[in-house]
């Protein structure tokens, strides 16, 4: 990109040829800048990820344009579609439902097969709810791990979810309200209840929350709670040398070597030879 001329010269936007990825609001649609409204109103095209979504911004803003729809069920068919309109001189717009494209949503997909054809992609940057919530948590924000959904299988779930629970940055991670409280549970255990996180429901709306301070709290807090509406968790880092979180991992090594069929004494005595203490250590924190 760097020896590309396009990058250097910009011309008035949206240039032909060119396809935008536009951010858009995650709730509160005066989100929207001026120049995301620009490239939606004057582009050849709009392709949105739920054509009804991407109206209701449009129509908040008199805004008409040609919509198609570009989701995850269609983009394989629909970017050679969208490379040729490109090739012929035509700008496109990508919008998803809410926030960034490419987070968590359609859009990474046509960036990389348009990095191969060697045609350009400008991001007009918008709302995005994993730096909303990081950035509203108070929790370290200078460097940090972007999880995403965490994976539905169960090994690689506690894979990550072990990740998280060693990680001295801080994690951000999406779910959905009806599976909140099973991965606040599963944060417990991998984390310890004392763990800072802050559960971000609603951001940007009327009815935006933040809930913290701990794991514990955050527990109790949703306990007879129907939890509605879009949630990010942030998850703050381990400190460094919290012994606390060694003992977790040795608990959780213990458990996985037991159900791979080996003996308590026998795993003990290989997680003690590991871990470098005494096999009634392991004991003692079973
Ligand atoms: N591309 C989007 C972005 O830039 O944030 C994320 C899309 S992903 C499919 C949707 C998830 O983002 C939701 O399930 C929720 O975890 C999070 N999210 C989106 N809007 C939110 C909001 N207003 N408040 C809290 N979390 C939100």
């Amino acid at each position: 990109m760097k020896n590309n001329s396009l990058l250097s010269h910009r011309k008035e936007e949206p240039e032909n040829g060119i396809l935008y990825i536009v951010g858009t609001p995650i709730g509160n649609l005066n989100d929207i800048s001026q120049r995301a409204l620009n490239i939606l109103n004057n582009v050849s095209i709009v392709a949105c990820e739920d054509t009804r979504q991407t109206k209701k911004l449009m129509n908040k803003f008199n805004i008409s344009n040609k919509l198609i729809s570009f989701n995850k069920n269609n983009s394989s068919f629909k970017i050679p579609k969208l490379v040729k309109y490109l090739k012929e001189g035509k700008s496109i717009a990508i919008v998803s439902d809410a926030g960034m494209p490419g987070i968590c949503d359609p859009g990474e997909d046509i960036t990389r097969s348009l990095k191969n054809e060697r045609i350009d992609t400008i991001c007009i940057p918008g709302a995005c709810a994993a730096i909303t919530a990081l950035v509203s948590s108070g929790l370290p924000s200078s460097s940090f791990v972007f999880e995403g959904f965490l994976p539905k299988k169960q090994i690689d779930r506690e894979k990550i979810l072990l990740e998280i629970s060693k990680n001295e940055k801080t994690t951000i991670i999406y779910e959905s309200p009806k599976r909140l409280k099973k991965l606040l549970k599963q944060l417990f255990e991998f984390c310890g209840g004392e763990r800072e996180i802050m559960v971000a429901r609603e951001l940007t709306k009327k009815f935006e929350e933040h809930i913290g301070n701990n794991i514990n709290d955050v527990i109790k807090f949703f306990q007879d709670k129907e939890i509605i509406g879009e949630i990010t968790i942030v998850v703050k880092g381990i400190q460094k040398g919290d012994l606390n979180i060694d003992k977790l991992t040795i608990k959780k090594d213990l458990k996985d070597l037991t159900n791979a069929g080996l003996s308590l004494s026998a795993a003990s005595k290989y997680l003690a030879k590991k871990n470098g203490i005494k096999k009634s250590e392991i004991y003692n924190m079973i």
